[in-house]
């Protein structure tokens, strides 16, 4: 788990012009706390519900949707079903693991990229995303087949 400060958060959403609600900081706690996992709204929203009994599934769209906005986080689908939620603002890619659907950040170098054709265009989102089998499923396979290596 990442260390961060909840007045750090407070101070960013105000730098935004986004009022710091009690609602909207344990959103952006959140994110900063499962950075790793990308969740989905209803995901935070399952996690959050419990502690805060007036929160609603609108507010966290809501929630999500200005900070995406003033880009606070990235909204990506990596399936094309679900749109998942991502503190990492700078730039990365993602690797989705097909068998068992981990997600692994990392690090890219957009200077490396060609993107010939696109300089009329206003580009709003830039995402890189693998799939394949991680390496826990291809050892998970191995054992399954008895193949001892
Ligand atoms: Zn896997
Ligand atoms: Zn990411």
């Amino acid at each position: 788990m990442e260390t961060y400060d909840i007045n750090q958060i407070k101070a960013e959403l105000e730098t935004k012009g986004i009022r710091p609600s009690f609602q909207r900081l344990k959103v952006m706690e959140y994110l900063h706390q499962h950075k790793n996992t990308h969740p989905t709204a209803e995901e935070i929203y399952a996690a959050l519900a419990p502690e805060i009994p007036t929160l609603s599934r609108a507010t966290i769209y809501n929630t999500l949707h200005s900070f995406s906005e003033h880009g606070l986080v990235n909204c990506m689908s990596l399936d094309g079903i679900e749109t998942r939620y991502d503190m990492w603002i700078e730039h990365h890619g993602h690797f989705r693991c097909e068998k068992c659907g981990m997600i692994r950040n990392f690090p890219v170098k957009l200077g490396d990229l060609q993107m010939d054709g696109l300089e009329h265009y206003e580009i709003k989102h830039r995402n890189i995303i693998f799939t394949g089998i991680c390496p826990d499923c291809t050892n998970q396979t191995k054992l399954e087949k008895g193949d001892e290596q």
